[in-house]
Formats: C-alpha cells, sequence, structure tokens
C-alpha cells in the first residue's frame, strides 16, 4: 500500500507543475508575443533572436521552369529539381536524391564538406540531362542550411555556430552560400545560391505556394523552431529596413525561447543539466521529439527509486539516457488494448523492466499522456503567441482589447511539418484541443493548420524561384 501511495505522489506532482490550464496558456501566448516584440526591437533582446531572412515575398503559384535545391539540416543531405509550370497546384518533381554525410565530413574542414556537396550536385544535374545547364545558362539553387546563420541578403549568410552533431571550425563566421560556390566553380557547375534559407522559410513558403494565406510555419520532429511574415517596419533592431511587399519572413529559432510561465518540473531541469546544451533550447527541451521519450523515462525512474512497483533493483537501462525515443513513447501511450501488452513489451524490451502489473503499465501510460498533453498544449500557446503578435488571433494586436469586428477575423493558415506533429495523434489532438480553448470556437474556426510536406527541400527551390530573375 505505502509503496503505491508513494508513486502516486510523484505522478500528482507531475501533474501539478505540468499544468497547463487555459489562464495560463494565455500567459504564455503573451509572454511569446512580449518575447517577439523584444527580439525585434534590438539585437540581444530576447532570448528569441528573430532573425533576419531577406526572403521578402513568398511563392504564388506562378513561377516557371526548373529549379534546384540542396537540403543539408541533419545526417542526411538531399539533392532535388522541380519543375513548375505557373499554376500553382502542379509540382512536378522530377527528382529527389538523398544521401547520407559520411561522419568524417561532419568534424573536417569546410572545403571537404562543400566539396563532396559539390560533387552530390554535379553527379545529380548530370544525370538528369538538362539542357540549359549544360548549354551555360547560369542556373538557380536554393539552398536549405538548418543552421542558425547570420543573414545580410537573401543569398548569403554567415554561420553563427554548428549544431546536430557538426563541427567545422574553419566554418564558422564564414559565408555558406559563398563557400558552396566555390566548390560548384571548381567542378564547373554554372550555378549560383539565389536562396539561402533554413527549414521553416522552406516549409512557409511551400505552405504559401499553395494557399496564400498562409503566414507562418512550424517544424515540430526532433527538434522545433518557426518563422512568420513580419511588417519590416516592426523590425526595430534594422530601421529603414525596406523591401518591396513591406514583409519579411523572420526566423524566431523559438527552441530557445523561455518565460518564467512555463510549468517546468524537477525532470526538466535535470534533463537541460544533463544535456551538452544547459541552459539553452527550454522550449525546445520541453516540446520536441528528441526529449519527450526521454522526460518519461526520467518520470518511470523516479518511480523505481520510490517503490518496487518496476521490480527490484531497478534496471540499468533505464539510467541510460535517451533509451526511450519519443516514437516508443507514442506506442505506448496509444497503446488500445485491455491489457496494454505494447507498454509490457516497450517496458520490458527497451527499459529492461519484465513483469510490469497492469496497474504499473497504466501509470506509464498516464505519465506518456502528461508529458505529451503538456508539449502540445505548449505548441498551441506558442502559435498563437505568433498570430497574436500579427494580430491575428482575434484580439486585434498585442495591446489591443477584443472588439466585436475583430472576431471577423481574416483566415490564418499555419504550415506544420515534422513526424511529432504528423505521426503523433495524440499529441496532434491536444495542440488543436488547446487552440480551441485558448482562442474560443468561433475564432479557432479561423486558424488552420496545414501539413505541408517536404518544404525543406521543394521550399527551397520555390523561394529560389520566385527570387530568381529568369522566369
Ligand atoms: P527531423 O525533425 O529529424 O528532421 P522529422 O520531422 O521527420 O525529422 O521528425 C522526426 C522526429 O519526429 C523523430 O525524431 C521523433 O522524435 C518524432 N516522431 C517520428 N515518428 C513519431 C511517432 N510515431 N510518434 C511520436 N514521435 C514521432
Amino acid at each position: 500500500r505505502g509503496k503505491w501511495r508513494r508513486v502516486v505522489r510523484v505522478l500528482k506532482e507531475l501533474e501539478e507543475a505540468c499544468e497547463t490550464s487555459v489562464g495560463r496558456l494565455k500567459q504564455v501566448v503573451d509572454a511569446m508575443a512580449v518575447e517577439m516584440h523584444a527580439g525585434l526591437a534590438s539585437e540581444g533582446g530576447s532570448k528569441l533572436k528573430m532573425l533576419l531572412t531577406y526572403v521578402d515575398n513568398l511563392p504564388d503559384g506562378n513561377e516557371l521552369g526548373t529549379h534546384y535545391a540542396l537540403d543539408l539540416g541533419g545526417t542526411n543531405f538531399r539533392v532535388l529539381s522541380i519543375q513548375l509550370q505557373g499554376n500553382r497546384s502542379s509540382i512536378l518533381e522530377h527528382d529527389v536524391e538523398r544521401r547520407p554525410i559520411p561522419q568524417h565530413l561532419m568534424t573536417s574542414t569546410g572545403n571537404d564538406l562543400f566539396d563532396f556537396i559539390a560533387s552530390s550536385l554535379k553527379e545529380f544535374i548530370d544525370k538528369g540531362n538538362d539542357s540549359e545547364v549544360l548549354l551555360g545558362g547560369k542556373r538557380d539553387l536554393g539552398f536549405t542550411f538548418s543552421f542558425p546563420t547570420k543573414q545580410n541578403s537573401i543569398s548569403s549568410g554567415v554561420l553563427i555556430k554548428w549544431t546536430k552533431g557538426f563541427s567545422i571550425g574553419d566554418m564558422v563566421g564564414k559565408d555558406v552560400a559563398e563557400s558552396l560556390e566555390q566548390a560548384m566553380t571548381k567542378k564547373g557547375l554554372n550555378m549560383r545560391v539565389t536562396a539561402l534559407i533554413n527549414d521553416t522559410v522552406g516549409t512557409l513558403a511551400l505552405g504559401h505556394y499553395h494557399d496564400a494565406d498562409t503566414v507562418a510555419a512550424v517544424i515540430i520532429g526532433t527538434g522545433t523552431n518557426a518563422c512568420y511574415l513580419e511588417r519590416t517596419d516592426a523590425i526595430i533592431k534594422r530601421q529603414g529596413l525596406l523591401t518591396t511587399s513591406g514583409f519579411m519572413v523572420v526566423n524566431m529559432e523559438w527552441g530557445n525561447f523561455w518565460s518564467s510561465h512555463l510549468p517546468r518540473t524537477s525532470y526538466d531541469i535535470d534533463l537541460d543539466c544533463d544535456s551538452p546544451n544547459p541552459n539553452d533550447q527550454g522550449f525546445e527541451k520541453m516540446i520536441s521529439g528528441m526529449y519527450l521519450g526521454d522526460i518519461v523515462r526520467r518520470v518511470i525512474l523516479r518511480m523505481s527509486q520510490e517503490s518496487d512497483i518496476f521490480g527490484l533493483g531497478g534496471s540499468s537501462r533505464l539510467s541510460m539516457s535517451f533509451v526511450l525515443t519519443t516514437p516508443l513513447m507514442a506506442e505506448m501511450h496509444e497503446d488500445r488494448s485491455l491489457d496494454l501488452r505494447d507498454v509490457a513489451r516497450i517496458l520490458k524490451d527497451i527499459l529492461g523492466i519484465p513483469e510490469v502489473s497492469l496497474k504499473a503499465r497504466k501509470l506509464v501510460v498516464r505519465i506518456c499522456d502528461v508529458v505529451t498533453r503538456r508539449a502540445a498544449r505548449l505548441v498551441a500557446a506558442g502559435i498563437l503567441g505568433i498570430l497574436k503578435k500579427m494580430g491575428r488571433d482575434g484580439t486585434g494586436g498585442i495591446t489591443g482589447t477584443r472588439s466585436r469586428s475583430d472576431v471577423n477575423m481574416k483566415r490564418t493558415v499555419v504550415a506544420v511539418e515534422g513526424g511529432l506533429y504528423t505521426n503523433y495523434t495524440m499529441f496532434r489532438e491536444y495542440l488543436h484541443e488547446a487552440m480551441i480553448e485558448i482562442l474560443g470556437e468561433e475564432i479557432a474556426k479561423n486558424v488552420i493548420l496545414k501539413v505541408t510536406e517536404d518544404g525543406s527541400g521543394i521550399g527551397a527551390a520555390l523561394v529560389a524561384a520566385s527570387h530568381s530573375s529568369n522566369y
């Protein structure tokens, strides 16, 4: 009896610490809008970097011709080409090629990495028989480079720092597009980087290509980030910034968002301390696929220390960081069998805990639920923070108050990508539910989350197309 009391107390404490009432979510919405404002007001004014992208117009469906893109953002990189016929509904993607980045290149030199990329691109183009490239017309290239860069124009940007296992010292501070162009020239490729973007911008571009009401994009996969269309006059830190459209896409780097209103637990604090980047990416560590499974593991570990409901003596696997991945956690959470056999199997095979009682399995499902529900609701609040900053949350902007006419809010589409959102049904449902709770049913009808697919690849080619001079 006593052991269950202790375990139930751990669960109760978790639930309380993860509490996301509508009231609290609204505070997060406000905090996000306020931090966005601060990040736009001055360099370093907020944990949100609010990076300028120099993307000032988004593809609208009228683009024409063949366009190429490179996508480098993780362990794979891809080359692709698309064909456009000026008709929004048709993107003829004629080829995609995915290649792993050889491990040694991730920590080698910039020259080695870009030579490898340029060779792959050349092989790809040689195979495609693109007559224009062969005839010497300069080709546009979209380059998705999903590492933080400081841009000075749409086609250039300096690497701020590597992430995701890359560490090439001689590249930090260098212009990424220029390095690629030099490598392409060496290979005899007559191409120019017309658009250097990150993956969220690609997602926004692809979303906008298909639906002109798309004004923001969010990626919720292994990591998380968002970007949106901002008025240039609101970008105070760059006074006098002028674009023809009056708008610019801003890359928020929202994984680093932080606010005292975020519901934080002791497990989050421990996870952060144990991570290679403590005090960094605080929002991401509560919501993205990289971390959710590990938060659950930490709660189970705690319970196993408080009681013997997960066996005596403890399991050594349970102490290993990241053994419980988020897809496995989702499988336990969504186990619909009466005896929770998927939960039992994963506890046994992955965490080394055999023969767990049904009651304890139910507890595990409950933990998954608490952790995922918190994550999904915080993403909902984050998205609505963006819409609030844009004056599209039905309240009339950051300082405004609700008036009757505002309820006739514009249709607003947010492009969404990432495995956590697309593959994890419970996550998605909790996110939608929270949006309705915060906005109210009437206003929520105007906010549409639309899944795009492969914005980081196709989107880059589209931005290259819409910023190219030859169509
Ligand atoms: P990435 O973000 O790595 O570029 P994705 O957008 O495809 O790629 O996201 C993959 C991430 O999504 C995985 O790391 C995992 O955390 C999460 N994920 C994938 N499938 C599932 C699933 N079925 N349930 C829960 N999370 C999932």
